[in-house]
């Protein structure tokens, strides 16, 4: 591992605590969905971005990356994994998740459809989303638990 990418490593690492569940949970300052920032190059990314690159491995154009512990602030890599974004468009996924859940005064989708559409199996995003009146991507995030993450 050259120099630059173990001083970024122990940088992390100095800045995460293992809990019970052996989730790194992020100490240092987090964004307002629970993830964990780290400034690198000037720029500041996401801790558990961060941490997967470091630890496993470059993450693919279009990806995600997901947490099997659906904890935000944990940045341990053997919790991550990378996750399609269904219609590749991060921009605005990125825009559209923060204004999705009950709460948000925006949401289209309760937390009984969430698990309905959680439930079916085979069927094509774009019919589903015609079923609930909402994008097929929104399908696609409600499906990979990248959004409403707290609906079992
Ligand atoms: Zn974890």
């Amino acid at each position: 591992m050259p120099a630059r990418r173990i001083e970024l490593s122990e940088r992390l690492l100095a800045k995460c605590h293992e809990n019970e569940r052996g989730c790194w949970i992020w100490t240092g300052c987090r964004d307002k969905n629970g993830y964990g920032g780290v400034q690198v190059n000037r720029q500041k990314v996401r801790a558990h971005r961060v941490s997967y690159e470091l630890h496993v491995g470059p993450i693919p154009q279009g990806m995600v990356v997901c947490h099997h512990c659906d904890t935000p602030s944990c940045i341990n890599p053997a919790h991550l994994f990378v996750g399609a974004v269904q219609d590749n468009n991060l921009d605005k996924f990125r825009k559209g998740r923060h204004s999705y859940g009950e709460g948000h005064g925006r949401a289209k989708l309760d937390v009984e459809s969430v698990k309905v559409i959680r439930s079916l199996k085979g069927i094509r995003l774009r019919d589903i989303a015609a079923i609930f009146d909402v994008s097929p991507s929104m399908i696609g995030y409600v499906r990979s638990g990248e959004n409403w993450r707290c609906v079992a």
